[in-house]
């Protein structure tokens, strides 16, 4: 019995519903799906459901689903599809993965909401075209606006036009009846005038809604101070019936003669403004604010301009190299946009890239990246050259149901290209929304064609832990702001040891940008990453640039010898400290001998809160060395930390030259205390 009612159920569902083998191979339908489809149950049975989402030829997105079951074991989303005749429709999927009598099905929901999205868009039609209604009395209403304007511009005063929309009217509408509601609606305005001087005016704009005009306004509080009135009486019970009943209202308004224009062109603001009080929660007030609109124009403007720049190939790359530490080798370079503005002169992205995000440009730009790139890779090989050469691209680029085809396309363009040494750095990690989309890309991206993937600007997304989980990237790169301040700052020094660490436990490589001076590259090779690009090295160069700068290229040798100091890991720890130490004399000496005037960073000159005081409080609490020689090491720390504070302190004082002389006559203990310090580590890996 509960048999025959379950096959009833399956076959007279309002759903369609497929259940496939373990291949994905059709095993029974319901008549459902023969009305969505078109197809026939003879048709079906034994195919493939590719029908599902045939217009989907988008790899990435049968990818997605295969991947999403195979993790979560479901998968649910919308696809457009095409029926047996070719006429279209929107069909809401959900799969799921099923055990039955030992073996794996897939059970497939599938609805038709066509309709339903038609619907939806006529509706949010009507709501777009509301203020085509027409008023009754809408010339009494410019009238009034007329009159109303000129006193205000006489007495130097501002106008309120206002648009109120009661809240969840409907409600009124369905429980009590139509009559009820218009009786409601009869006493609003009379209800309004109560708060409101003679001459101001109330009209009903349509359904629910009215446009309030109202003078003597001297500020932008007072206009507020009104409205909020208005809301005020408006919630005070109104009696129908001689029942009482309660509602509320959401009111948008603008200021005459701030905001300039018609009555039609006021009110369409007031409306907007409506909208957002409603968004805000309902039963509130929002002012229109025309600086908003002002900024709104420049954007669009600043847009076309850029969209003219990129068909006038007025963007150039410039290439900043990234070096191997430990050998000075220089394995390739960053590609990063500037724009060559026809009247401002060279722009760098910060001036123009945020403007083109969530916008079609963010697309356009990243595909001009992509193709001056590649066309400049396959130029390095042509000529013998094996650089790496990464581009940025956003995250919600790389989503883009297209991007893996076009990028096929591109490539194809260049038969002899070697791929593998194209990277792609994934930009604004933060807004990774659809990550199983992205793991596809970055997955394929790989399988086909070797290329790399960089979570970029590490450190700064929300959530970067996730995205080192989840994406199969292959390179880390810790955030610049980190990088640039971790000498003077213990807390960026921190994260960026942090993150060398967490990449090293998902055994990802690890590069470090906005290396700035030697002693950069010093700490981070003593932390254990070996790959970095920053100013030290070379600013970001046109390509011209690039051929002089790589013959005059000499490694530094404090990098490259550094290697001597971090055979094992008691080494590389304490090198850390050595280097550290050795950043702080640096500082001291930089601070004592500049002019007064002249800012250089101060050194901590609190001992606990210094880089080395740090180092060894750690190094204690985790038994890194033994005591003997940790005691050792804090007694250099107090000796050198010490002397140079008193040295600061005679130079705050004013006594100039003496902390100068001061520190000329320690500077041979210094080293000496460093070469000690040094020697102690090479020791360690005898
Ligand atoms: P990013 O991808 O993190 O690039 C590194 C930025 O750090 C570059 O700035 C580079 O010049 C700068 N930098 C490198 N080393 C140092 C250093 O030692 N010190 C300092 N102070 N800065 C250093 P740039 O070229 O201005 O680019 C800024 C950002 O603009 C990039 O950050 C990236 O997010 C974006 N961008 C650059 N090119 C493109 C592009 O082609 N497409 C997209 N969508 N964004 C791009
Ligand atoms: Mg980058
Ligand atoms: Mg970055």
């Amino acid at each position: 019995m509960r048999n025959t009612l379950l096959e009833n159920a399956f076959r007279f569902a309002h759903e369609g519903i497929v259940i496939t083998d373990e291949h994905q191979k059709i095993v029974d339908i319901n008549e459902a799906t023969q009305h969505i489809t078109g197809y026939s149950r003879s048709e079906l049975i034994g195919s493939n459901p590719k029908f599902l989402s045939a217009e989907s030829q988008n790899k990435i997105l049968n990818q997605t689903i295969l991947q999403s079951l195979h993790r979560n074991g479901f998968w649910q989303g919308e696809v457009s599809n095409k029926r047996k005749d070719g006429s279209h429709y929107i069909a809401r999927l959900s799969v799921k993965r099923i055990h039955a009598f030992n073996k794996l099905f897939y059970l497939v929901h599938l609805s038709d909401v066509t309709a339903d999205r038609k619907y939806r868009a006529i509706l949010s039609d009507l709501i777009l075209n509301r203020n085509s209604h027409q008023i009754l009395n809408k010339n009494q209403l410019e009238n009034d606006f007329g009159q109303m304007s000129s006193m205000a511009d006489q007495n130097n005063e501002k106008l309120v036009v206002a648009f109120m929309d009661l809240d969840e009217f409907k409600t009124i509408n369905d429980i009590h009846g139509k009559a009820v509601a218009d009786n409601l609606l009869d006493q609003v305005p009379n209800r309004v005038k109560t708060v409101l001087a003679e001459t101001d005016c109330i009209v009903r704009y349509g359904g629910d809604e009215f446009v309030l005009i109202i003078g003597g306004i001297k500020n932008d509080a007072i206009a507020s101070q009104t409205i909020q009135r208005v809301l005020s009486t408006i919630a005070s019970p109104f009696i129908v019936n001689e029942v009482p009943m309660m509602i509320t209202a959401s009111i948008g308004y603008t200021l005459y003669p701030d905001d300039k224009g018609s009555l039609d062109t006021l009110i369409r603001h007031a409306d907007q403004c409506m909208y957002k009080a409603k968004l805000d929660g309902k039963s509130t007030l929002f002012a229109y604010d025309p600086g908003e609109e002002e900024q709104i124009t420049e954007r669009n403007q600043q847009l076309r301009e850029i969209a003219t720049a990129i068909q006038e190939d007025q963007f150039v790359l410039f290439f900043q190299p990234k070096v191997t530490l430990s050998t000075g080798h220089i394995f390739g370079f960053e590609a990063l946009i500037r724009w060559q503005h026809p009247e401002k002169g060279l722009l760098t992205p910060d001036r123009f890239i945020d403007q083109v995000y969530d916008t079609e440009l963010e697309v356009s730009l990243g595909q001009w990246v992509i193709q001056k790139a590649i066309k400049q890779l396959s130029q390095w090989q042509q000529a013998g050259h094996k650089y790496q050469l990464s581009i940025n691209l956003t995250a919600y680029h790389l989503s883009t149901s297209d991007f893996f085809d076009w990028l096929q396309f591109q490539i194809k363009q260049y038969p002899e290209l070697d791929t593998s040494r194209f990277q792609i750095e994934i930009l604004e990690s933060n807004r990774l929304s659809d990550l199983s989309l992205i793991n596809n890309v970055v997955e394929f991206c790989k399988s086909e064609f070797g290329i790399t993937t960089a979570l970029d600007d590490f450190g700064t997304g929300y959530s970067s832990l996730t995205h080192i989980r989840v994406l199969p990237v292959d390179v880390v790169k810790v955030d610049q702001s980190f990088v640039r301040r971790m000498l003077t700052e213990p807390e960026d020094c921190k994260i960026v040891e942090g993150v060398i660490a967490l990449a090293q436990s998902f055994n990802i490589q690890v590069i470090a940008e906005g290396v700035e001076s030697i002693a950069h590259g010093e700490v981070l090779l003593a932390m254990g990453c070996n790959q970095a690009q920053g100013y030290a090295l070379a600013r970001p160069m046109p390509i011209e640039q690039l051929m002089t700068f790589l013959s005059a290229y000499q490694p530094f040798s404090q990098w490259c010898a550094q290697s001597g100091l971090l055979k094992n890991h008691k080494q590389a720890r304490l090198s850390l400290f050595y280097f550290y130490l050795k950043h702080w004399i640096h500082q001291l000496q930089e601070r004592l001998f500049a002019e007064p005037e002249i800012k250089t960073e101060w050194p901590i000159t609190q001992l606990a809160d210094s880089h080395c005081g740090i180092w060894l409080e750690k190094a204690r609490y985790h038994h890194y060395l033994d005591n003997t020689t940790l005691d050792q090491i804090s007694h250099y720390h107090q000796y050198i930390f010490h002397s140079g504070n008193d040295l600061l302190a005679s130079y705050l004082a004013g006594d100039i030259h003496a902390s100068r002389a001061g520190y000329n006559a320690l500077e041979t203990t210094f080293k000496t205390t460093l070469a000690e310090l040094h020697s102690l580590i090479r020791r360690m890996s005898e």
